[in-house]
């Protein structure tokens, strides 16, 4: 910045006409392609809905519930600013319409608004300005890029395009930059493109008082200038400010495609920024470097993610993409095979064998409540006999002790008493401070915690360090009455809290890969630096393939 009081920059990013167009990756995106110009950026996501955070949503409703390292249950767009950034975000990230409600509320019972009638404006959108210029500073970044959840015109979201429209009235004239992204849609009749939509969408925009500066059009097909000249004309933007975002085949290739477009430039252009020199890896050309390995593959390991919510893939959006970052570092694209595991809640081993018969490791992911557990016990018990490569995450470490506990400590009916409260062999139980719990928000074992790892473990040796610290999202834990039984049966708790008593960790001693961890390892993942217990885990999986490969299905099997 110049000298000076530095005055952060806001970038107001709105999506027009339908969700999932890709606004998340659009911020994401943009706000690395400021960082290759030596720009300090972070992020903040504003949502309109009236829950807290959404940690109390099914993942039906919201997809996967991203978690902090302050322990901050968030939207899973925060994870694409993580990965893109490879930044730690916080709780001050974000901001849902339920926390500025419930604060506003709060304010008025303690009685600081001096008896004052409360009122969308000014009180909800001082609160959300609070929000977001509190971020800026205390972050002390040139720009923070603000999206706002949801589509422009929706009842939920007019308060914080308020706050935005006033925000954008009181900042200096180049102080802030609003962006709007939209679909074009494809009419197969006619083989055209429709503008239509997008004109009603910046009107509905411009009739809240927010002229757009940028116009994103997201496409499927490629968009010629005709439309780009039409969207000026109607919109009121400059045609070099209207830029076609065509689909890529990864999302790690927008920042590329943005940047292209012109995006960057315009952005530093339009905010009166100067380029920089980035922070070292922070250049464009690193990132492509990066993007390029994901078309250069010439391995495919082929894995299977057994989990409950599994009709919504977004439910393990992390958990995808630590795979791919792991994949590209080991020149391998990943095969996803999804499994339903209430599907196999009855399945006896030969149908979770043909179930998984065409992949050569296995992922339990996070899941709650019952349903699931017995097919996901399923599936580790078989990972566990066949010495097929699993790696569970959270619940999937649960249901790997589990399997382990009927299998080798001869406790049949070793269970987690979130499936069976009674269950005699509870080796997954709530400790203390869970059990006194009644509330459902915010309440669990939320948030980065150090675990220490033991010498001469598989964990260990995967870290290549005496700590980790991971990021959690549960309430139930291994219980500790049954760890010497486990250890002595070759199932080890090589990662344990700081003070020893809880399980981090475990990992089959007498196996290619089998390891879980009560924590989220997928939220730490980042493109250019791929988790270590996934990487140990493709490793794994793509020596089991290569082993498949010299022994083809059918030639062997006699040792199981
Ligand atoms: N339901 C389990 C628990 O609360 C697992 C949670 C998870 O997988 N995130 O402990």
């Amino acid at each position: 910045m110049s000298s000076g009081e530095p005055s952060p920059k806001y970038i107001f990013i709105t999506g027009g006409v339908i969700s999932s167009v890709g606004k998340g990756i659009t911020t994401a995106s943009l706000g690395r392609l400021l960082q290759s110009r030596g720009v300090s950026v972070t992020v903040q996501k504003l949502d309109p809905y009236l829950n807290v955070d959404p940690g109390t949503m099914s993942p039906y409703q919201h997809g996967e519930v991203y978690v902090t390292d302050d322990g901050a249950e968030t939207d899973l767009d925060l994870g694409h600013y993580e990965r893109f950034l490879d930044q730690n975000l916080t709780t001050a990230s974000s901001v849902t319409m339920g926390q500025i409600s419930a604060s506003v509320i709060e304010r008025e019972r303690r009685g600081d608004y001096l008896g004052g009638t409360i009122q969308t404006v000014p009180h909800v959108t001082d609160l959300v300005k609070e929000r977001v210029r509190n971020l800026a500073k205390s972050a002390g970044v040139d720009v923070l890029i603000v999206e706002v959840g949801g589509t422009v015109g929706d009842i939920e979201g007019q308060a914080f395009l308020e706050a935005i429209r006033q925000m954008r009235y009181e900042e200096p004239r180049n102080g802030t930059l609003a962006i709007h992204v939209t679909p074009l849609f494809h009419l197969k009749a006619t083989n055209e493109l429709k503008t239509k939509p997008t004109q009603h969408s910046v009107r509905t925009l411009r009739s809240m008082g927010i002229q757009p500066d940028v116009i994103i059009s997201r496409t499927d097909i490629p968009a010629d200038e005709s439309i780009t000249d039409k969207l000026a004309l109607f919109c009121d933007v400059p045609a070099e400010a209207v830029m076609t975002l065509e689909t890529a085949s990864s999302i790690y290739q927008v920042p590329a495609i943005l940047e292209r477009a012109g995006l960057t430039e315009l952005t530093l252009e339009r905010l009166g920024l100067e380029a920089r020199s980035p922070d070292p890896g922070r250049s464009i050309g690193d990132w492509i470097e990066w993007t390029d390995r994901l078309s250069r593959t010439d391995r495919v390991c082929r894995v299977a993610i057994v989990g409950k919510y599994i009709e919504l893939r977004d439910a393990y959006l992390s958990v995808k993409e630590a795979l791919i970052h792991a994949g590209a570092q080991r020149g391998a694209s990943v095969d996803i095979t999804w499994i339903q595991s209430d599907d196999l809640d009855h399945a006896d081993q030969p149908e979770i064998a043909a179930a998984l018969a065409d992949v050569d490791g296995v992922i339990v992911p996070g899941g709650f409540g019952e349903r699931g557990i017995e097919g996901e016990v399923g599936v580790a018990r078989f990972a566990l006999e066949q010495n097929i490569p699993y790696l569970g995450l959270c619940r999937g470490m649960q249901n790997m002790v589990i399997a382990f506990a009927r299998e080798r400590l001869d406790l049949p009916q070793a269970n987690t008493t979130e499936a069976d409260e009674q269950t005699i062999d509870p080796v997954i139980a709530l400790l203390d401070e869970q059990r006194e719990v009644t509330e459902m928000g915010g309440t669990m074992r939320l948030g980065k915690y150090p675990c220490a790892l033991l010498p001469e473990t598989r964990a260990y040796e995967l870290y290549q360090s005496e700590f980790a610290y991971e990021r959690h999202r549960h309430r139930w834990e291994f219980n500790p009455q049954y760890r010497d039984r486990f250890e002595r049966a070759g199932l080890i708790a090589s990662g344990t809290s700081r003070d020893g008593e809880l399980v981090e960790i475990a990992e089959v001693c007498e196996h290619p890969f089998m390891l879980g961890s009560q924590f989220h390892p997928e939220l730490k993942s980042r493109p250019e630096r791929s988790h270590p217990l996934f990487l140990g885990f493709i490793d794994s999986v793509l020596a089991e393939s290569e082993t498949a490969l010299r022994h083809p299905v059918g030639a062997t099997n006699s040792s199981h």
